[in-house]
């Protein structure tokens, strides 16, 4: 075969996460996209463990056969053009949702990113504890997913990893403070509001590849663009866990 390109360099190292971590997912939770295929049906352990996805629904079948799969061992990070991946973010009402799988905040219209020239409207943005991607074989304290959808409903997913560290991310803390403990309908939290746009890192430096959902039924096609820079959310310690974390827990015990 003939020489890579810098993107498929980056899919050749493309890892089924699900069997690397294979039993070290307990903590882990589902991107809320695939809410309307069988939400209840899968999950994390026993027998609707990752490796039994594609057991459980016809629908799942990608999850076992895809060759694009999400998430990835990300190692050699792309520095895209200056202004290859863009965001027009504004500031928006705090809409919060524990939808039994993760801590999710629901976007107002209007705000986009813009991916070689095509724009993705920000749908919602939602938490992973660990992260779902790995950094050089690593996983992360946290891993936000900003997901995106054109009219043509693909999907383009903005990934930023989070870790504790010495500075607080104010902007994170009213999520913190407002998030459900248990699942239930999305609430609208009165008076706040949140600016996604400073939950970024100033790097622009990142990963960029062509995966899948993360979760059931696995469907590709989905635009991955990983921030490769960790941003620190609040002083290490024991109150450094989220409270994201206790609704993740709700699929792992
Ligand atoms: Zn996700």
């Amino acid at each position: 075969m003939g020489a890579l390109t810098p993107g498929e360099a980056i899919v050749t190292h493309l890892i089924n996460r699900r069997r690397v971590l294979r039993g070290a997912l307990l903590a882990a939770v589902a991107c809320p996209l695939c809410r309307t295929a069988a939400a209840d049906e899968w999950g994390y352990h026993g027998a609707h463990a990752p490796k039994n996805w594609a057991k459980l629904s016809p629908d799942f079948k990608m999850c076992s056969t895809g060759t694009m799969q999400a998430p990835i061992d990300l190692k050699a990070p792309q520095l895209g053009a200056a202004n290859s991946v863009t965001r027009d973010y504004k500031t928006m009402p705090l809409k919060l949702i524990n939808n039994g799988h993760t801590i999710q905040v629901n976007a107002a219209p209007g705000s986009t990113c813009t991916v070689d020239g095509e724009r993705f409207e920000l749908v919602q943005f939602h938490f992973h504890h660990p992260s779902e991607h790995l950094l050089a074989g690593k996983a992360k304290q946290l891993e936000v997913h900003f997901v995106h959808a054109n009219a043509a409903k693909q999907l383009t997913v903005l990934g930023v990893f989070m870790e504790p560290g010495a500075r607080a991310l104010a902007a994170l803390e009213p999520i913190w403070a407002a998030a459900p403990a248990s699942a239930g309908p999305e609430r609208e939290v009165a008076g706040v509001t949140i600016a996604p746009e400073q939950l970024f890192p100033p790097s622009a430096r990142h990963y960029r590849y062509q995966g899948s959902l993360t979760t059931p039924p696995c469907s590709e096609g989905v635009t991955w663009v990983v921030r490769a820079a960790v941003r620190q959310q609040r002083p290490a310690g024991p109150e450094a866990e989220p409270p994201g974390a206790a609704g993740h827990r709700l699929t792992a015990i």
